[in-house]
Order: structure tokens, then sequence, then C-alpha cells
């Protein structure tokens, strides 16, 4: 935005704010507020005004000034950091504070204000990257129907120092039905309960992605779990489209490259809208992109946080599920999760870190999991790592080169697991690089969580399966080593269910 235009929108909020105080009465924080991207010395605050937030939030055109707050204690006495940000309809209302010139290792707490409302009080953290200990929890993949966040709101009582989410935040599919279905997977007749539906058809259109994220963050456990953790945030497919790679969807026969190209601009704006993240989309004609991929220091870890969606080659073989057969183009140099220019980040990102657990935060699975018994050619899932196998090979070389306690974090697939990783993946005999530890699903349905189990006979490398539960895993990191509570929902289908450890690993007993 130019200098005048900036000026311009600035002078048509004195105006606007009188005015839409006095017509809008209704309460604009109701999707609570979030911090996220945890530096030494800053941190992203974010809110959004969405008085109507299932209907585009409800503040028209509206230019409006957002006062916000940041604090040393939880009672708001001691105010470090204030000022106004001035937001308006082009971003959604959204709100994003880069809080800077912090104290590392910190706990702050922060709170907005427009008109006369207030915002919930919510906390943060700073990192430090000399601290000896940390917390960090994974999640990913919460569908919004299929059963209530109680693994947020278990989070929040954690209140970890960082919580990781790497992708399928939201769903992009129509509203289903009501009540239990059956599905027929594998010969079995399973059935999964929908408890609360989506807002409407599948998500297309900005005012329509929107919706569907002010909708999902209407549940009160997911804005507890913001407002009690700063989160490091990358997307998956579902925040756009099933399976979708680089520009390609994965039905080309039910939209044009152009229409899935002008869908994905929506879908990353609103993405950022309801992120607290640091940078806007960038867009470029029609492409449209958003740097998420970093690096975040956490005490004794550093996380290397991986875009595995945005720049990556379209999936071979066939989309075969859970697993298709292998083929001869696996072995394509050109196939790419990460693209040469990340690829290229991390590999510098590894090689100076000086961490002593290195976290690579991946969407899909590292680790090959096989869903067919040797010597067949695997037949393995081809939109996780296991599709793309000489770069996971690269990835595995540089590991192996002196990077020190590899651990490689994994969502996307609805189960928890974890597994041993190789230097060549597929062989227990070979030498032992790291591990890759997988959160299950905040809610999202498994349902090859059986063809899963079938095939641990065939995967030796797996210590720990369970695609039957629903969960997030805990991460504690301190100088007797680091541990992962596999957590676990007794019942996604109540809000206040009980979440508990199923099973706790020591990274020495994997
Ligand atoms: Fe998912
Ligand atoms: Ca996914």
């Amino acid at each position: 935005m130019s200098s005048r235009r900036q000026f311009l929108a600035a002078a048509g909020a004195v105006v606007m704010v009188g005015r839409a105080t006095a017509v809008e009465t209704r309460y604009p924080f109701t999707l609570g507020v979030a911090s996220g991207s945890p530096r030494e010395s800053s941190v992203v605050l974010w809110t959004r005004l969405a008085p109507d937030p299932l209907n585009g939030g409800g503040m028209g055109q509206t230019v409006a000034e957002v006062r916000y707050r940041l604090c040393a204690d939880q009672a708001m006495r001691k105010v470090v950091r204030e000022g106004v940000v001035t937001t308006s309809g082009d971003k959604a209302h959204s709100v994003h504070v880069i809080a800077q010139g912090l104290e590392p290792g910190r706990e702050y707490w922060y709170d907005f204000r427009y008109g006369e409302a207030s915002s919930p009080v919510g906390r943060t953290r700073t990192a430090d990257r000399s601290a000896t200990r940390t917390t960090v929890a994974l999640a990913s993949c919460n569908s919004f129907e299929s059963g209530y966040f109680a693994a947020y709101a278990d989070m929040a009582r954690w209140a970890p120092d960082c919580v990781i989410h790497v992708g399928d935040y939201i769903y992009e599919g129509a509203a289903a039905t009501l009540g239990l279905s059956t599905r027929v997977v594998g010969g079995t007749e399973l059935s999964f309960e929908t408890v609360r539906q989506h807002d409407g058809p599948e998500t297309v259109t900005l005012w329509d992605y929107r919706n569907r994220y002010a909708l999902y963050r209407s549940d009160l456990g997911l804005q507890a779990a913001h407002a009690a953790s700063p989160w490091i945030v990358a997307l998956d497919d579902h925040e756009i489209d099933n399976n979708w790679a680089g520009d390609a969807p994965q039905d080309p026969w039910a939209q044009t490259k152009t229409e899935f190209k002008v869908r994905k601009l929506a879908a990353l704006r609103a993405y950022y809208e309801h992120m607290p993240i640091e940078r806007p989309p960038i867009l470029d004609g029609l492409d449209a992109h958003l740097q998420l991929y970093d690096a975040y220091r956490l005490g004794p870890v550093q996380i290397h946080l991986l875009d595995t969606r945005q720049y990556r080659s379209d999936q071979v073989c066939g989309q075969g599920f859970p697993g298709d057969e292998s083929c001869a183009e696996l072995t394509d140099p050109r196939l790419t999760m990460l693209g040469s220019t990340q690829e290229r980040w991390l590999t510098k990102s590894l090689r100076e870190s000086s961490a002593v657990y290195n976290v690579l935060a991946s969407q899909t699975w590292f680790a090959p999991f096989r869903y067919n018994a040797p010597p067949a050619a695997p037949k393995v899932n081809m939109d996780q790592w296991d599709g793309y196998p000489l770069e996971r090979q690269r990835i595995i070389d540089l590991l192996a080169s002196g990077v020190r306690n590899p651990v490689v974090l994994s969502g996307d697939w609805h189960a928890a697991a974890a597994m041993r990783v190789y230097q060549d993946p597929w062989n227990i005999r070979s030498r032992r690089v790291g591990y890759n530890f997988c959160g299950t699903s905040i809610s999202s349905h498994c349902p090859w969580a059986g063809a899963m189990r079938a095939a641990l006979p065939d995967n030796p490398h797996v210590d720990h399966l369970n695609g039957e539960r629903r969960g997030y895993l805990r991460c504690e990191i301190d100088s007797a080593g680091w541990r992962s509570d596999f957590m676990v929902v007794d019942n996604p289908s109540k809000a206040d269910s009980m979440v508990r450890s199923e099973r706790q690993l020591r990274l020495q007993d994997v």
C-alpha cells in the first residue's frame, strides 16, 4: 500500500470508528486471541474483529483502529508495549502485531480493545536459546465435523512453550450429514460419527474460507490453546484442497489450473488472516505464495519448520489409498517435496545448528511405511515422503553427516507413530540416523487404522502405532533427555472428554 493510501485509510479510520461503534454493538472478539512465531525478542500477536463470524465477519468496509497491550503480568498492570493498529475489510479485520524488543524466555500477557470491547487475555512466551529445557506440543488435523477439540482444551491446560501445527487446520469439504455413517474400508464396514457440521458447501472463494476459519476458531478448546501458547504453523493440503501439490489440484477434471490458482490465493489469504504469522501471502500475478518454512530455536531444540506442500512436484504412480504400487517414476530426480530453494535453506539451517536436538517439522510422514509384505516392491502412500524417495535420501544423508539428534515430527496421517529412521530407510540393519514421531489427529477420523495395524509386521522400524485414537503429542526436552507422551482423547464426541497419556517414549528407548 502506498503511503498516500495508507494516510487516507488512517484518516478514514477516524470517521469510520465513530460510526462503527455507534452501529456495531455486538462483541467483536468472538474468535479469541492468538500469538505465534516466537523469537528471542519478538512474538506475533493476533486477533480479528468478527461480530458476525460465520457471515463474513460483520465489520463490512469499516476501517477500524484496534488498541493492543502486552504486559509482564497476568493482571495486565505492567505494560511493556502498547499501541494502535488500523485494520480493514481488505484483511477481514484481522490484526497482526509483531511485538519487538522483548526479553528472551519470558512469559507475557496481551489483549486488544476495540471501542468499548476488550478481548480475552492471552499468554505467550518468547524463545530463549540458552534455556536448558522446553516443552512443545505437536498438533495436526482438526476436522471440525469429526470431533470436538478436547485435545486442544487439554493442550491449553498444559500450556507448553510452543505449539507446532503441521497442517489440516481446516477441512475444505461440504457439510456432512450429522450422526453415524458407515464406510466400507478394506472389506470391513466401519462407522464414523459427524458430531457437528461445516457451514455449507466446499470452500472455494475468499468468503467461504474466511467463514470456515471462523467456524473452526469458534471452538472454545481451540481458542484456549491459542490463548495459552505461541504457535508455529505450516499448512498442508486441506487448508486449500485435498492432496494438492504446487499449482496442481488433485482433481484437474473438476477445476482448471487458473480456477485453482484463484482458489489457492483466496485460501492463503484467509490462512494468513487467521494465523499469528509474520508475513502475508506474496502475489506474483495470480501466483500466490506464503513464506512459512523457517527455523525457530527453543532452548535445546532447533525447529526447522518445513513446507512440504507449496513447492512440491505432483504425486506420481497413483493415488491408491492408503497405499499404491511403486512405479518407475519414483526415481525421477526432478521429484521434489521441498523445492530446490527450500532444500538449500534446510541444508544450511541444519549444518549451522548448534542445538542438542534438531526437529524437522514435516507435514507428512518421513519414515517409510509399506502396506504389503516384502519382497514385493513397497506399496506406499505417494502423498508422503515415500512418494519422494530420492529427496528423502538426500535429507537422511545430510542428517547422518553430523546433525545432532534429529527428530522428525509429522502429522497428516491421523495416526500416532514412533518410527526409527535408518540411513537405508527400508533396512533396519543399516545405520540408525534419527526418529520420526507422528502425532495422531486432534479429531479427524482414520479409516485406514486397521490397514496400518495389519501392516505392522512388515514395518519393523515402527515402535508405536495407533490410528484408533485422537489426540496430540507432548514433548518435554531437558537435561534428562527427550520424552514424548502420546496423548489420547477418551471420547472425541464430547467437548469435555478426558485426555491422558497412552504411552511415554524416551528418545533413547525408541
Ligand atoms: Fe488430515
Ligand atoms: Ca493432510
